[in-house]
């Protein structure tokens, strides 16, 4: 029988003892009630129960295909967040508008904008 070093929820959603292998690679095993005595390897799995343990006695020797600083990188979702968002401008004009090959009604348009300003500018002064 080798010691419990902590517990973890598995697969089946039960309450999974973790021991843990003394021989080279120091891989977790798990017990449970529902899934029996589960003693496989895979980095997916062992990667899951070094993040979601609850340790008995302290941290134990990770298994040598974990990742120990995983955790602390589930900053990069968030980081990716503002620079999505930054692609989508909703105070830009729809790129269609300067495409159309229409100048001078642009320059008229602009012109004409300009001259309603002043006008309002002007109304402005003199009210
Ligand atoms: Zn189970």
């Amino acid at each position: 029988m080798s010691k419990i070093i902590g517990n973890v929820k598995c697969l089946m959603g039960g309450n999974a003892q973790v021991t843990q292998a003394k021989r080279k690679g120091s891989h977790f095993m798990l017990r449970c009630d529902c899934c029996g005595f589960d003693q496989s390897t895979g980095k997916q799995k062992q990667q899951y129960i070094w993040d979601n343990a609850k340790w008995v006695d302290g941290i134990p020797p990770a298994p040598v295909n974990v990742d120990v600083n995983k955790g602390s990188e589930t900053v990069k979702p968030a980081e990716k967040q503002p620079k999505a968002a930054a692609d989508f401008d909703p105070t830009e004009p729809p790129k269609t508008v300067e495409d159309k090959p229409k100048k001078k009604g642009g320059v008229i348009v602009a012109v004409a904008g300009v001259a309603a300003l002043l006008g309002l500018g002007v109304a402005l002064a003199r009210a």
